[in-house]
């Protein structure tokens, strides 16, 4: 009898193969750590062994030839060690305080930025975008590109009241995280079906059961079965697409961006919290999307301006108020930042707060 076929899944990698020695032999023993300058962490161990963490941006999706480049800087500057924060950041280590400056000259020659660390705006977290998903409404990645060259500066400086989280997502319903700011894919008209396809491509009970509000009724539509849309009830959210792209929502001129703020997973002072819209309706405009920019760096100004020290910016809006936050950064308010959705109560567990 034929072995089993074992699985080939086996969880997370192990981190050691890979670890800088001097991480490895003070695993769980590290004394205190600090931060020298922005983008510069100084680990110090038990026993006196010391490491720099040298911490740059990259643009995420990267060629083969910045890889290279990224990989001959750790060769020649940080015997050789790398390894990338789940922000796209790349990091170096070096245990000689002598060669942190070196490090960092090659970076910013080449193009790199030092920074992300502390109180500053760190690269953005994003989604997939069009070069790898089949159903986004946008490019997260290149939002993101575009977006952090214009806080170029916030990224190199730890400048901000507090640190700054931000997040892009290139649909409504999947991918994507709670965000100080989060900047998201909103469309604004429900599908529109092509009933010459439904019938080859979607499993229809599959694609009616995905609607979150019961909007998808199976139809025959010039003798073939199809489905049909009740749009009154109809909430834009694109659920139905991945299961039936001929239900194509995805629209140059209604997939909007809609920018959400306060949101946090962290239970530091106050405990994690969802975003919030504040602005909707900006215009999905790539390669880029300067209205979305314009809109994120008024947040932020206003913020860094007006939060004090370690706010965080949903704590910074809970002590001024929501009022006060569109007073101050110029937002228009409309009846559709009113969550009137009750069953949220009931339905979404509003706090990361473990409870058995
Ligand atoms: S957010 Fe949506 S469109 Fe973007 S990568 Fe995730 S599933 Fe795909
Ligand atoms: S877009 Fe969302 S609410 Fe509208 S029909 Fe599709 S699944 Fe239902």
């Amino acid at each position: 009898m034929s072995a089993p076929r074992m699985p080939d899944e086996c969880g997370v990698p192990d981190p050691f193969p890979y670890m800088h020695p001097t991480m490895k032999e003070n695993f769980g023993d590290w004394k205190y750590h600090d931060r020298p300058r922005p983008g510069v962490l100084h680990h110090v161990a038990n026993g006196g062994d010391q490491i720099w963490t040298v911490r740059a941006g990259t643009q995420r999706q990267m060629d083969l030839y910045t890889i290279r480049k990224l990989c001959d800087i750790a060769d020649e500057f940080a015997d050789g060690f790398v390894r990338f924060t789940i922000r796209s950041n790349i990091e170096y280590m070096v245990t000689d305080e002598s060669r942190v400056q070196p490090l960092i000259d090659k970076l910013g020659e080449e193009g790199f930025p030092v920074g992300g660390t502390g109180n500053s705006v760190s690269m953005i977290s994003h989604t997939q975008g069009w070069l790898h998903c089949d159903i986004p409404g946008t490019d997260a990645s290149g939002a993101v590109k575009a977006l952090m060259d214009e806080l170029y500066d916030e990224f190199t400086k730890e400048e901000m009241p507090n640190r700054v989280r931000m997040t892009t997502s290139c649909c409504q319903i999947n991918c994507g995280g709670q965000g100080d700011i989060a900047i998201n894919i909103q469309h604004t008209k429900p599908p529109k079906i092509n009933h010459d396809l439904v019938a080859n491509v979607c499993e229809r009970p599959t694609v009616v059961a995905r609607c979150p509000v019961a909007a998808i009724r199976p139809a025959l539509v010039n003798g073939k079965p199809s489905l049909e849309i009740d749009e009154k009830k109809c909430v834009c959210c694109g659920a139905c697409f991945p299961p039936c792209p001929p239900m194509q929502i995805n629209d140059p001129e209604h997939s909007k961006f809609a920018i959400w703020i306060g949101g946090k997973n962290s239970n530091a002072r106050t405990k994690p919290t969802f975003h919030k819209l504040v602005a909707a309706g900006i215009p999905n405009n790539p390669p880029r999307w300067p209205e979305v920019a314009e809109v994120v760096k008024n947040i932020l100004s206003v913020y860094k301006e007006d939060a004090k020290d370690y706010e965080r910016i949903g704590e910074w809006v809970d002590r001024i108020g929501w009022s006060r936050f569109f007073e101050k950064t110029g937002l228009p308010f409309t009846k559709y930042h009113i969550d009137n959705w009750r069953g949220a109560r009931t339905s979404l567990n509003a706090s990361a707060h473990i409870r058995f």
